[in-house]
């Protein structure tokens, strides 16, 4: 899904006041990660790839190394143990993280396919890509705000 709505559901399911922020990057940060290798790497280059559609189209394998690590349920899971092992309540933070996960597996397909256990199988599964179907993205959206709504006016 998109990157904006990855950290609405982020701050959706920790709702901490304390936390919310932070859950809003947590959610986006399978996303944002990705994207900061390639500003680092690539430079404002990488800005007119994206536009363009080049970069989506015929991404380099060091991106793709970097977008499936962080949509792999291995290096969430090893980060989670962590943090709950060295943190008192961190380690909420990777609800949003797997829920950017598991929100990504029905929703992209072929290349840019969730990599579930990546880096030791290439396994995926061949969703409907969201920002080729138009439903998706308003499904996704109608749920989010009906969720909030709901929560705003009951609590
Ligand atoms: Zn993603």
């Amino acid at each position: 899904m998109d990157t904006v709505s990855h950290a609405g559901w982020g701050a959706t399911v920790i709702r901490a006041k304390s936390m919310v922020g932070w859950a809003a990057i947590a959610g986006a940060l399978p996303d944002m990660i990705p994207v900061l290798y390639g500003i680092v790497r690539y430079g404002l280059r990488f800005f007119s790839e994206m536009t363009s559609q080049r970069f989506v189209k015929s991404p380099t394998s060091g991106y793709m190394r970097i977008y499936y690590f962080t949509h792999s349920l291995v290096p969430a899971s090893i980060t989670t143990i962590i943090l709950f092992i060295f943190t008192k309540s961190a380690w909420l933070l990777s609800i949003p993280y797997f829920f950017h996960i598991l929100l990504d597996i029905p929703t992209h397909r072929g290349m840019w396919a969730t990599r579930i256990v990546y880096p030791f199988s290439d396994f995926h599964v061949n969703g409907w890509s969201w920002w080729r179907h138009s439903w998706i993205s308003m499904v996704n959206w109608t749920v989010l705000i009906a969720i909030n709504f709901i929560l705003w006016n009951v609590s």
